[in-house]
C-alpha cells in the first residue's frame, strides 16, 4: 500500500461546509468562522483497548470513533463541521479494510454534514486511530457540565444499557439474527448522537449537559462534582429498551448504571423549563425521561443518590480508567 495514493483515495472531492477555505491537500487546512464559538475535542480508539476485530467490521471502528466525538460536541450544545484523522496502521491491515474505516466514517460525517479536512498517517504494531473534531456553536451558548443548581430537573434520552448489552451480545455470540440482538449490536456498533436535540435546546437560558459514554453512573458524578450540587436519580424512571428484558435483572442493572457507550445525554435544566425540553426532544424524536432532580446541600456536594425500591442509597461511579 502507498501512503500517498492512500490519502488521495481518501480525501473528499468536494466539501459541504461553506466556511471552509483550504480542505486537504496542502500543509494545513483554513476555515474562516467569524461569528460563533469553535468547539474541538480529540478521541482516540486503540485496537484491543477500546475494540477487537471479532466484535467491530472495519466500517464500524471508523463509523464508531467519529460518533463519539460528534457525541461529545453535542454534549456542548454545538453543532460538528469538521473533523481530520491520524491513523496508525500495522503493515498486516489491508487498503480495502482501511476504506472501510473511511467509508464507516463518511458515512456518519455525511448525516452530519461534516467534511474530512485533513490528518496524518503513520505505520506501527497496532491499529491506532484518532480524529479531531471541530465545531461551533452561538457566542456563549455552549453547555458545560458545571452549571446545574438547586431544584433542577434531570433528564436523560434515550435508553441506557444496550451498547453493553449489544457488545455482550457479541463476545458470547448469541444469536445475531433475533430482532432484539440486532438491535442491541447496532446501538455498540453504530450510535446516534442526540445533536439535533441538544441544538434543540438552544433558546434554553441553563442547561447542563453531559454525554454518556462510561455510564451514567459516571456522569452523573461529573455533573455533581463539577457544579458542586448532589444528584439524585430514580432507579425505575431510567428508560429501559425492551430488548435488555431478555437478560437476567442483575446485568441489566449494571449495563443501565455502570455500561456506557450509549452515546445518551444527561442534563440538568431548571424545573420550569423541563415542558420546553420535552417540546425539543418531541420535535426531533428524541425519547426524553425525567429521572431525578438536583439538591444544593454542601454537605453531600459532588454526591450522586439512587433512590431504588424505596430505598436511597450513593451511586458510586465504576468507570473504566486507562491508567489505574
Ligand atoms: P505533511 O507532510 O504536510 O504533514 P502529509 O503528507 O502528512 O502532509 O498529508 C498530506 C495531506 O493529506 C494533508 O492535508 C493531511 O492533512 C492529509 N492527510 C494525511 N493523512 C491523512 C489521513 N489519514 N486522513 C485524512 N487526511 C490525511
Ligand atoms: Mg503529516
Amino acid at each position: 500500500m502507498d501512503e500517498f495514493s492512500f490519502i488521495r483515495s481518501i480525501e473528499q472531492s468536494n466539501y459541504r461546509q461553506s466556511s471552509l477555505i483550504k480542505g486537504a491537500g496542502d500543509d494545513a487546512a483554513i476555515f474562516r468562522q467569524p461569528y460563533q464559538d469553535i468547539v474541538t475535542s480529540v478521541d482516540t480508539l486503540v485496537e484491543n483497548v477500546h475494540f477487537t476485530r471479532e466484535t467491530m467490521d472495519p466500517f464500524h471502528i471508523g463509523f464508531r470513533v467519529l460518533a463519539v466525538n460528534i457525541s461529545d460536541l453535542a454534549a456542548m450544545g454545538s453543532t460538528p463541521a469538521f473533523y481530520l484523522v491520524s491513523i496508525c496502521v500495522p503493515k498486516h491491515w489491508k487498503e480495502n479494510e482501511l476504506q472501510e474505516i473511511y467509508s464507516g466514517m463518511k458515512s456518519i460525517a455525511s448525516q452530519f454534514e461534516m467534511d474530512l479536512i485533513g490528518g496524518d498517517t503513520t505505520s506501527g504494531s497496532e491499529l491506532v486511530i484518532s480524529v479531531t473534531i471541530i465545531g461551533y456553536v452561538a457566542n456563549n451558548k455552549a453547555r458545560y457540565r458545571n452549571t446545574a443548581k438547586g431544584e433542577d430537573a434531570v433528564f436523560v434520552t434515550g435508553t441506557l444499557g444496550d451498547a453493553a448489552a449489544g457488545l455482550y451480545v457479541l463476545k458470547e455470540n448469541m444469536d445475531m439474527n433475533s430482532r432484539s440482538n440486532k438491535y442491541l449490536i447496532n446501538r455498540h456498533r453504530m450510535p446516534s448522537p442526540r445533536v439535533k436535540f441538544a441544538t434543540g435546546l438552544a433558546e434554553l437560558a441553563r442547561v447542563t449537559l453531559n454525554d454518556i459514554s462510561d455510564g451514567i453512573a459516571s456522569e452523573a458524578s461529573e455533573i455533581a462534582e463539577a457544579s458542586g450540587v448532589a444528584m439524585h436519580l430514580y432507579y425505575e424512571s431510567i428508560p429501559i429498551h425492551k430488548s435488555l428484558l431478555n437478560f437476567r435483572q442483575s446485568e441489566q442493572r449494571k449495563w443501565m448504571l455502570f455500561g456506557g457507550e450509549d452515546f445518551e445525554l444527561i442534563g440538568t435544566v431548571p424545573k420550569k423549563d423541563w415542558p420546553d425540553v420535552q417540546k425539543a426532544a418531541d420535535k426531533t424524536n428524541t425519547p426524553i425521561a425525567l429521572i431525578g432532580y438536583i439538591e444544593e446541600n454542601p454537605m453531600y456536594a459532588g454526591s450522586v443518590f439512587l433512590h431504588e425500591k424505596g430505598k436511597k442509597r450513593r451511586l458510586h461511579k465504576l468507570g473504566y480508567n486507562h491508567l489505574k
